[in-house]
């Protein structure tokens, strides 16, 4: 594998001006003139796909587990000029790790773990951008706060200093119309911004479902499949 494979650049190329031209196509049918943030989901890919991803002009990508991420990372180059979002369930022990390389925490859906990544942000010295997740399903467990909790749980955040309260995240549940679903997502979203006007961010939306969660106002979608495929390219 070399770093600058044409052949697999041009596939990447190819998912990515088909997924962009959904997401416009999306906005154009729900007669939305902002055009919502990509995130490139590249867990399993390896890093020359970032760096191709880089090339192409993406600036955003997302991983879910933190093994993979901190190991991956470690060879992306420019890597400053990403933003790395993590997406994934987080076990507090992992959460000091993910504090060290994530821009973003999409996936805060318990009390301990924010007192976890405050401290470990307090000891690196920096600050982390969070979003709740919101699980949408009425199985929790399986990631996500209950909805009707999701408030005193982003209160918990906007009162910690070196955290910032951006706004919601979810999955869609297999089992019901992502319409439904996103939509209640939208109402939690709602709730909070009364009262943190500032996290005004909707994380929903992958490659299933991204033009669902752009009718209910996703301003961040998290798509992987459909840009780089179902698994790691060549090992
Ligand atoms: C893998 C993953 C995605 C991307 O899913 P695709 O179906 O590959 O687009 C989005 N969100 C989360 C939380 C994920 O783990």
């Amino acid at each position: 594998m070399t770093a600058a494979d044409p052949v697999r650049r041009a596939e990447i190329e190819a998912g990515l001006s088909e997924t962009r031209a959904r997401i416009e196509n999306a906005c154009a049918a729900a007669g939305r003139k902002d055009l919502p943030t990509l995130i490139v989901v590249t867990k399993t890919h390896p890093p020359a796909d970032i760096d191709h991803l880089r090339a192409l002009g993406v600036r955003d990508i997302g991983e879910n587990r933190d093994n993979e991420a901190a190991a991956k990372l470690a060879h992306v180059q420019n890597l400053d000029e990403l933003t790395v979002h993590f997406i994934g369930q987080l076990q507090t022990n992992k959460a000091a790790s993910v504090a060290r390389y994530a821009d973003v925490v999409h996936s805060v859906d318990r009390p301990r773990l924010v007192q976890t990544l405050v401290a470990a942000t307090e000891r690196l010295g920096r600050t982390l951008d969070v979003l709740i997740q919101v699980d949408l399903s009425g199985s929790p467990g399986r990631g996500g706060v209950d909805p009707q909790q999701a408030g005193e749980l982003a209160a918990l955040v906007v009162g910690a200093e070196t955290l910032r309260l951006r706004g919601v995240m979810a999955v869609a549940p297999l089992d019901e119309d992502p319409d439904a679903a996103f939509a209640r997502l939208a109402a939690v979203a709602d709730g909070i911004r009364r009262v943190s006007p500032e996290a005004t961010w909707i994380s929903a939306g992958m490659s299933g479902d991204l033009e669902a969660a752009v009718r209910h106002g996703a301003t961040h979608l998290r798509v992987g499949t459909a840009i780089l495929g179902s698994r790691a390219h060549r090992g």
